[in-house]
């Protein structure tokens, strides 16, 4: 099975993990190798080198040339090169869907939507090449003109996350490249195969559309590149998707060098469903959004706010669609599989302490708790806790697995402080029927978050919004709205076409 998926993909058991450009694949074996896991067996699916000091400088090179032409390139001739990777894409969506399914655990349709989220992008970033707007301003000053324009910014610096191992590199590196830039990317060492093919898909559209390398891709067996990448003053923004511990310490390393930095990190998002709810829709967004990705989304719905007079009816409910869900876990790549396996041997373990910590804590589990060690794989089941205060460690923590905490509020004030109350700021939602409430939560003083929904769940954003979060979450925007911005520099312009030379707030200097 997984050699027929890798097959399909021109990607062989033993593959270069270094794209250096002009086509080439490094042949570097000796700086150690990545060994990507099909997390439904534990088996390794292949192996993939990792690049050397030497690779990575080869890349910097190249990049640094690519982007003294690609910059003067017209921007809606780039988004003609997008055109073609989106192209590409919707050729191979069912196979590179089905590697990801493989490699990084998530089902099948999941792992096509993902694909599909990278086509959409690139129809996105299409359209924004020619929409690269700067504003003009009134000068103060008589026969001047003033107005602003952005630029390309140079190298952008792709780390990016397991859990999506390809959507989110195009929602940098196709908006980056509408915007004159060439990236380079690191992807997470557990997901490095999708990450290869991906690159292969899109630099054979590029080539065969007569376009230059925008894509570069390195993989590191430690961490030591990675770090090195994060320190490189070449490289003016680093894009970094992860946990909130491994971007605090980026954003502190970029910003002590005076880069830039993008950051999407951890979420903790919460459903608060009042009085009103129609739980017709709200049921099911909860279940998918706390189960789908066997709980693996940044904005995977980890805490359940219910109005106490509805709680032992949501909880019902929950916990039989929970046992629907239980019947079809299994091989993600099986067409009936609702919930894959977790990523890997780690997360089980932490899945694990997560549920420990809150039984000793008080915590009921009301379905689920246990890891299915009868089979090969990382499987556990999806879990519902309840009991615990809002407060508590294991609630304010973002466990990157199905586990499900639900606490009763009595007033909307309540509901909406219990939501703020974690160090994450990602996504968030609220099931009402109640105008007001609903405007409530959306207002000034309801959600703090960088995502807030009315009526549908917190995780399966649309790319046309500004994805990202708040507080711990990062503060980093990507995709849709004017996220474009962060990948090239702004410049104001004032242009005199006067024959006389005012100076600004009226300032005389005479000669
Ligand atoms: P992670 O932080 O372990 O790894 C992310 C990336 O950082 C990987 O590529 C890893 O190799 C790299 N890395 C590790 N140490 C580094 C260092 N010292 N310097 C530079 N890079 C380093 O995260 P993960 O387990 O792959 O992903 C899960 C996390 O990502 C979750 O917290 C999830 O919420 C978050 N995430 C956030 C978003 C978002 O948009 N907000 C999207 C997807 C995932």
């Amino acid at each position: 099975m997984s050699h027929s998926i890798l097959q399909a993909l021109g990607l062989g058991e033993v593959q270069s993990g270094t794209y250096l450009g002009h086509g080439e694949w490094s042949r570097t074996t000796d700086a150690g190798e990545l060994a990507p896991v099909n997390p439904a067996t534990g088996e390794v699916i292949a192996r993939v080198y990792a690049s050397s000091a030497a690779d990575y400088e080869r890349i910097l090179e190249r990049a640094q040339a690519a982007f003294e032409v690609w910059r003067t390139t017209p921007a809606p001739r780039r988004g003609e090169a997008i055109r073609l990777c989106g192209e590409a894409l919707r050729r191979h969506k069912s196979a590179l869907g089905s590697l990801v399914a493989l490699e990084m655990g998530k089902i099948k349709p999941e792992g096509d939507g993902e694909v599909q989220e990278m086509i959409d992008v690139a129809d996105l970033a299409l359209g924004q090449s020619r929409m690269l707007y700067g504003y003009t301003m009134h000068s103060e000053r008589p026969g001047h003109r003033m107005y602003e324009q952005w630029h390309p910014l140079g190298l952008v610096g792709i780390i990016s996350a397991f859990n999506f191992p390809v959507a989110v590199w195009s929602w940098n590196a196709f908006i980056a490249a509408v915007c004159g830039d060439i990236s380079i990317w690191k992807p997470s060492p557990k997901t490095p195969l999708s990450a290869i093919a991906a690159l292969k898909i899109c630099n054979e559209a590029l080539k065969d559309g007569g376009f230059p390398d925008l894509f570069f891709l390195f993989n590191d067996a430690g961490d030591t590149l990675a770090q090195r990448f994060v320190d490189d003053t070449r490289i003016p923004l680093i894009s970094f998707t992860g946990s909130t511990r491994v971007g605090r310490l980026v954003g502190e390393r970029v910003a002590r060098r005076m880069g830039r930095s993008l950051l999407e990190l951890g979420g903790n998002n919460a459903i608060i469903l009042d009085e009103t709810a129609d739980l017709k829709l709200a049921i099911p967004a909860i279940v998918f959004g706390a189960v789908g990705t066997a709980g693996q989304r940044c904005t995977t719905t980890r805490r359940l706010i219910v109005h106490a007079s509805i709680l032992d009816e949501v909880t019902q409910k929950l916990v039989a669609a929970y046992q629907q869900v239980e019947n079809r876990i299994g091989d993600p790549t099986d067409p009936a599989t609702l919930m894959g396996p977790l990523n890997s041997a780690a997360a089980v373990e932490a899945y694990r302490a997560a549920i420990a910590q809150a039984t000793a804590a008080g915590g009921k589990v009301l379905t689920g708790g246990k890891v299915l060690d009868d089979r090969k794989g990382f499987f556990v089941q999806p879990t519902i806790i309840a009991g615990l205060d809002h407060t508590h460690p294991v609630v304010q923590t973002e466990t990157f697995a199905p586990i499900l905490y639900v606490m009763p509020f009595h007033t909307l004030d309540e509901s909406i402080a219990m939501q703020n109350a974690v160090p994450q700021g990602l996504s968030s939602a609220i099931f009402t029927q109640n105008l007001k409430a609903a405007e409530r939560f959306l207002s000034a003083t309801g959600s703090d978050c960088g995502i807030a929904n009315v009526n549908i769940g917190t995780s399966g954003a649309e790319i046309g919004g500004a994805f990202g979060g708040e507080k711990e979450t990062g503060g980093g925007r990507e995709s849709g709205s004017d996220a474009w911005k962060a990948y090239m520099r702004r410049q104001t312009n004032t242009i005199n076409y006067s024959d006389a030379l005012p100076l600004a707030q009226g300032i005389k200097f005479d000669l």
